[in-house]
């Protein structure tokens, strides 16, 4: 949708855009309820490269507040309703394939292109390694009707302690449900929380690191000084392209082992109302968190699941899968999977998503770079780090149209 606008915008090009279900309806807000809220404060997702204040103004509030998820949906069908004209046209069908001169649609007709930008969204979900092949089992949290299908008066495990989790727990006890719900995660860290009002961002100074181990000693170095860490994490989010292709792949691997769930906790924040209410659903012991791993899942004759935690055995009602995005290939999907087996795409540094030069252009398997099919969002991961969120995807979305 911000590339739609983008090229509309900024070019005379004429722009289809493929989309199956209704746009704006991605995982993020097309799936949410009304009790999600956006992660992010109303002004840092306006879907105007030049207009910061477009969305905060479209829905009426303050920049500095958390609105509902389902609100972004439909101010992003608004500002597809305001960018429709003759030069845009919208196919309802999935894309299945790239041909040599353009995108091959579910139903085998062609839709002829001389540049293609592939902007599906995130991998799949990742799976424990014990997942069963059960209906007690929820592998994927975002589909339809997958919550509401599970008891209010059984035990729930979340396997994950993300923001995916706390979406599900919040779901899950709208109603009237009593029974626990527990998370587990190795770390058992659960994301922190945005506060009221952002305090000013404060970037550290970064001009002496060499290494990944220099930027996070500068980094807490910083924290300590600002007293709001949240200032520096801030700080930090302009530079963090550069910083990633900077590091080593091994000092990437690190990263990834080591630092990067502590660093999506203090980066990815809850809005200070949800964590309140987290804070509450913990008090009142309806959620746990807890630190380890799933060892085992196997399925009892009387229904439910039989989990091995680090705790030892326990039964649940449900168990949800809160993992985030999965790597390739495994957690391609159809399309994705198509481009890799065709070797019209290569996987990425760690799987993360799909090779990229720095312009944004896919890499084919032979190492060539495909002069005009372009990738934005989740799947850029791995060659970028911060490319999931509405800052970065509209950047990215800019430079597609003008590029830098
Ligand atoms: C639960 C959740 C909450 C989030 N909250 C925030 C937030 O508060 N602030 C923020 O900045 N970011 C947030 N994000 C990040 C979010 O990923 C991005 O903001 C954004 O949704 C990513 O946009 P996208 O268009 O790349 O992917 P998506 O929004 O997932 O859209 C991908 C689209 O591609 C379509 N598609 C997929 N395959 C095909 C195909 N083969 N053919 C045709 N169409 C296809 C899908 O139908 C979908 O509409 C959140 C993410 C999640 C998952």
């Amino acid at each position: 949708m911000l590339a739609t606008r983008e090229l509309l915008s900024n070019t005379d090009d004429r722009v289809v855009l493929i989309e199956p279900d209704e746009p704006g309806g991605g995982l993020a807000y097309g799936a949410a309820r009304p009790w999600h809220l956006l992660n992010s404060r109303a002004g840092a997702m306006s879907a105007d490269s030049r207009d910061p204040g477009h969305f905060a103004r479209w829905a009426g509030c303050s920049p500095d507040e958390f609105r509902p998820r389902v609100d972004y949906g439909r101010y992003l069908r608004d500002v597809l309703s305001d960018i429709s004209g003759p030069r845009l046209t919208i196919r309802r069908s999935r894309a299945a394939g790239l041909s040599a001169t353009g995108v091959v649609l579910a139903d085998g007709a062609e839709v002829k292109a001389e540049r293609v930008v592939v902007a599906t969204g995130s991998p799949a979900p990742a799976q424990p390694a014990a997942r069963p092949d059960h209906p007690d089992y929820v592998a994927d949290p975002w589909a339809k009707g997958a919550l509401e299908a599970i008891p209010s008066d059984v035990p729930v495990l979340l396997v994950g302690a993300g923001l995916t989790a706390i979406d599900v727990a919040l779901t899950l006890t709208e109603g009237d449900r009593d029974a626990p719900i527990t998370a587990v995660s190795r770390r058992g860290q659960l994301p922190l929380t945005h506060t009221e009002v952002a305090a000013p961002p404060v970037g550290p100074a970064l001009d002496d690191c060499a290494t990944l181990r220099d930027v996070v000693r500068a980094v807490r170095a910083e924290a300590a000084r600002a007293g709001d860490w949240r200032a520096v994490v801030d700080g930090l989010r302009p530079y963090l392209d550069q910083l990633w292709t900077a590091f080593t792949p091994a000092e990437q691997d690190a990263f990834l082992r080591h630092l990067a769930r502590p660093w999506e906790c203090h980066r990815h924040r809850m809005a200070p109302s949800v964590g309140a209410r987290v804070a509450t659903l913990r008090e009142e012991g309806r959620l746990e968190v807890r630190a380890g791993g799933v060892r085992s899942m196997t399925a009892p004759p009387a229904g439910g699941l039989l989990v091995e935690l680090e705790a030892g055995v326990q039964w649940f009602g449900a168990v949800v899968n809160c993992a985030g995005p999965g790597r390739l290939p495994a957690a391609a999907g159809s399309f994705v999977g198509g481009l890799l087996a065709a070797g019209q795409a290569r996987v990425g540094p760690h799987g993360l998503g799909l090779d990229i030069d720095a312009s944004g252009r896919l890499i084919a398997a032979d190492g060539r770079v495909q002069e005009d099919r372009w990738l934005i969002g989740p799947l850029r991961r791995g060659a970028l780090w911060e490319t999931t969120a509405v800052p970065e995807i509209r950047a990215q979305a800019h430079n597609l149209a003008i590029p830098v």
